[in-house]
């Protein structure tokens, strides 16, 4: 955790996840030292499935060696694979915290970042 960073999506402290990442535990927003947040994906194609030891239910995998329903242990990581909530074997528990999570992004978080082009700043555009 780093002492007085906020998540720049919801303001809640955010801890560093090394590469010049940081992770919002409240939001799970990912933000890019000098780029900033990650764009919003919506709880269909955010996450992905957790590898573990019993193939069912599909959890969604969270932070390190952590599902999104709060299971922990070293032999939790990322699958390749996108978790899909509509499935009837993902995990209700996931479900929940990943609505739950969803909740948290302000509206005017979820756009895509826009990109100014040169083309609208030489017609005046405003910057945002
Ligand atoms: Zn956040
Ligand atoms: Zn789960």
């Amino acid at each position: 955790m780093d002492r007085g960073v906020r998540c720049e999506v919801c303001g809640h402290p955010v801890r560093s996840a090394g590469e010049g990442l940081r992770v919002c535990a409240h939001c799970y927003a990912v933000t890019e030292e000098g780029i900033g947040p990650w764009t919003y994906e919506p709880p269909s194609r955010r996450w992905e499935r957790a590898e573990m030891p019993e193939p069912e239910p599909h959890h969604a995998y969270g932070f390190v060696n952590s599902t999104l329903c709060g299971l922990t242990g070293d032999d939790i990581v990322a699958s390749p694979y996108p978790w899909i909530p509509e499935r009837p074997a993902a995990c209700p528990s996931c479900r929940t915290a990943a609505a739950v999570i969803d909740a948290r992004w302000p509206a005017e978080k979820r756009l895509p970042r826009r990109i100014r082009s040169a083309a609208d700043i030489e017609n005046g555009a405003p910057p945002f």
